[in-house]
């Protein structure tokens, strides 16, 4: 098979071995169409994991289109309200008439965005909000879907709406065995842990003089410690607990500043606003508190320079399905301050590579230790950094990717196997599921034939 150069410039962090078995996996699928739907191009982790992949997968000969549907606010609330059921931070069943609000909504958009016409080998959706698009058009299919968030601990009314759907998906797939949901067949689900991309702009080394001038432009004061968090503004990234953590630092350390680090541009972050008001309100006028969310100034360097020469980086995340920004700033040396959430405790061992604490004075006493001693920062840091290179650069991806794509087919082949007899009519109604086989909240819309 013909090298990718794109690829092959990961030899010399993940080694040959790995990349040899990327070019046998992918061979027999040279020439698959994949298309990728999701609900936003820029901001957030799906869109990043999509930007890193998709160019090396192109060069691997399997040829990737990208589908964005944006959502209008009133899903976007909807999909807030479902991330907080599936993430077990709320609890309660979905009202009939939301749901029936959303599905409508969704359906027009994604005829509207032309999906219905689109054509490929397979369909990867990810967002789990885009659950019911399988079922909607019955075309896409062999359709995965790909679950991003922390589903580790669902409240059981938000995992039975998501689940109506999931007959239409020949693999489902989760960012780490704990988020599987346990009453989905094993062969049907798949893990694929997200990855960053070392070359990107966010990650490649940038030299500390570069870096503090960043920073020094955003307003920091880089002579002085900095604890950093970078995320969106979101309710389950928990910027309130950042600035309880700051506060009691600055007891100890007056000169300690703070920066919460979140550019405001995904699209369907429909919360984010109005909780940086609230964060707003909760810095009053302390000018070591630095807000940075224009899109215009937080940048991929910025962030790459906020996470490598922060003196600490924290992620306070409630909920995290995985935790890109941990990943990102451990691959810069930093050791992360993280909580016991599903993908922060996938990546960081305490005490080893970084810490976790849940509580706002055990965080509050770990930072000030990296912060006071440095040798101590410096030998989790590198262990961090190690951590990444074995476990979470693109490559290793990008054969789980190649992996789920494989394991769909060989599905897709045991359904028609399993009823020999089966006509080419039966054959063709695998793939476009009778009304009956609805799910109860879809047969009530008038849309689906
Ligand atoms: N991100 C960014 N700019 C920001 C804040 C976040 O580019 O101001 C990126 C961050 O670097 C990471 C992604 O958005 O790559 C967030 O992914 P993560 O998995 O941490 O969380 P998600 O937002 O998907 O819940």
């Amino acid at each position: 098979m013909k090298r990718s150069t794109m690829l092959d410039r990961y030899q010399r962090f993940v080694g040959e071995d790995l990349l040899e078995r990327i070019y046998h996996a992918a061979e027999p699928l040279s020439g698959l169409r994949i298309l990728h739907v999701n609900t936003t191009a820029q901001g957030g982790g799906v869109a990043e994991l999509l930007h890193a992949l998709i160019p090396v997968m192109d060069e691997l000969g399997i040829n990737n289109t990208w589908q964005v549907i944006s959502l209008d606010d009133t899903s976007n609330l909807f999909t807030a309200h479902l991330v907080d059921l599936l993430q077990g931070i709320e609890h309660g069943n979905i009202a009939q008439e939301d749901q029936h609000v959303f599905l409508d909504t969704l359906h027009r958009i994604a005829l509207k965005s032309g999906i219905d016409h689109k054509q490929a080998d397979i369909y990867f959706i990810h967002d789990f909000q885009l659950a019911p698009l399988a079922t909607f058009f019955p075309q896409l299919r062999p359709a995965i879907w790909m679950c991003h968030v922390d589903t580790a601990n669902p409240d059981p009314g938000g995992k039975d709406y998501i689940e109506q759907f999931l007959d239409a998906y020949s693999v489902c797939v989760f960012n780490t065995p704990l988020s599987i949901f346990n009453d989905l067949p094993q062969e049907k689900t798949h893990v694929i842990t997200p990855t960053i991309d070392p070359f990107s702009q966010k990650n490649r080394f940038i030299t500390p003089a570069k870096g503090l001038q960043m920073l020094a432009r955003c307003g920091i004061d880089t002579t002085r410690p900095l604890i950093t968090q970078v995320s969106r503004f979101g309710n389950w990234k928990n910027p309130w607990q950042v600035l309880d953590v700051y506060r009691l630092v600055k007891q100890e350390l007056p000169s300690v500043q703070v920066a919460l680090v979140g550019a405001m541009e995904a699209a369907d972050d429909i919360k984010a606003m109005e909780i940086l008001k609230d964060i707003q309100g909760m810095a009053g006028d302390d000018p070591d508190i630095h807000l940075l969310y224009d899109p215009a100034m937080i940048k991929h360097p910025q962030v790459n320079a906020f996470q490598r020469y922060s003196s600490v980086i924290l992620q306070r995340s409630t909920r995290e399905g995985f935790g890109l920004t941990a990943t990102e700033a451990m691959w810069k040396y930093q050791p992360v301050i993280g909580t016991s959430v599903t993908g922060l405790r996938t990546q960081i061992i305490d005490g080893q590579n970084g810490y976790i604490a849940d509580d706002t004075e055990t965080c509050a006493k770990y930072t000030l230790k990296l912060i006071q001693d440095r040798e101590l920062w410096q030998k989790l840091g590198k262990r961090a950094h190690e951590r990444v290179k074995d476990n979470y650069l693109l490559p290793m991806m990008i054969l789980q990717y190649l992996g789920a794509r494989s394991r769909c087919m060989r599905r897709m082949r045991a359904s028609c196997e399993e009823w020999p007899h089966m006509s080419s009519e039966g054959r063709s109604w695998l793939h476009t599921a009778g009304r009956s086989g609805l799910p109860k909240s879809l047969q009530r819309l008038s849309f689906v034939n």
